[in-house]
């Protein structure tokens, strides 16, 4: 059976670790030539913040493969605190990076998406976008303009045959939730609590993220666009468990 992302062209930012490294490598093995922009070394190094680095990589993507098809927004990075905690310059520099730096790559990307039979967007969003967590008042602006930014670019560019659409994960075991159980006291009982926490008992992982990733990028969701797809292990839709 020929793979279904046979001859197609892939982006994947911050695919160098996490949920973006198994995005990079899930699209690979059904078939597609992907092509990873990080901060760290990479054939496409790149900082989603800046706008000439941004187009000088997509621009050397499309050179070097001929085409562009999948955008994948996945790079983010994260923010503790109420709204009280963080100052002006940490709110614009993660918005910058979660939100700006969507717009940012899709915008470079779209010349080359519309000239694509298949072109997808999938940005990776989050619970917090609709969760109301405590101690994530910045994070979860971020994550709500990306959910409302898939919405309005699906919108926008479905009659130039372009699907925009996002993932929700719940908390996913990558080196970021690492970092955050590292610093803590006892980051193993820590990491117990965590999982405990989810409805389903254990952490989300990075390789059930990919496949929704790669499920809403592929030609076969070709009539899916402006949704979400939770991968949360029921955190959005269920109830907590009666004692
Ligand atoms: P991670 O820290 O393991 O990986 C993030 C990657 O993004 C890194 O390789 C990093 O170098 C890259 N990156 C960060 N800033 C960048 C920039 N300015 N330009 C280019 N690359 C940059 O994190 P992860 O857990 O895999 O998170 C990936 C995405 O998933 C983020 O958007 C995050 O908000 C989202 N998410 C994570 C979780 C979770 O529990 N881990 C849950 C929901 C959503």
């Amino acid at each position: 059976m020929t793979p279904e992302f046979d001859g197609l062209v892939a982006i994947v930012t911050g695919g160098a670790s996490g949920i973006g490294r198994a995005v990079a490598e899930e699209l690979t093995a059904r078939g597609a030539r992907v092509a990873v922009l990080d901060l760290k070394d990479t054939e496409f190094a790149c900082d989603v913040t800046d706008d000439v680095a941004v187009r000088a990589a997509v621009t050397a993507v499309a050179e070097a493969y001929g085409r562009i098809d999948v955008l994948v927004n996945n790079a983010g990075i994260g923010a503790l605190g109420t709204v009280a905690d963080n100052d002006d310059a940490e709110w614009l520099r993660v918005l910058d990076v979660n939100v700006v730096g969507v717009a940012r790559v899709s915008r470079a990307a779209l010349p080359h998406l519309r000239r694509s039979p298949h072109a997808a967007i999938v940005n990776t969003c989050s619970i917090a976008a609709t969760a109301g967590l405590p101690q994530r008042a910045l994070y979860s602006a971020s994550k709500g303009a990306v959910l409302a930014l898939t919405r309005a670019m699906a919108a926008d560019h479905i009659r130039e045959g372009i699907r925009v659409n996002c993932v929700t994960p719940g908390t996913v075991d990558t080196p970021w939730v690492g970092r955050l159980l590292g610093s803590a006291p006892d980051p193993q009982a820590e990491r117990a609590a965590l999982a405990a926490r989810q409805p389903h008992g254990r952490l989300v992982t990075p390789e059930e993220v990919a496949h929704a990733v790669a499920y809403l990028a592929s030609p076969r969701a070709g009539s899916t666009t402006g949704v979400e797809l939770a991968v949360d292990g029921g955190m959005s839709g269920l109830r907590p468990r009666p004692v």
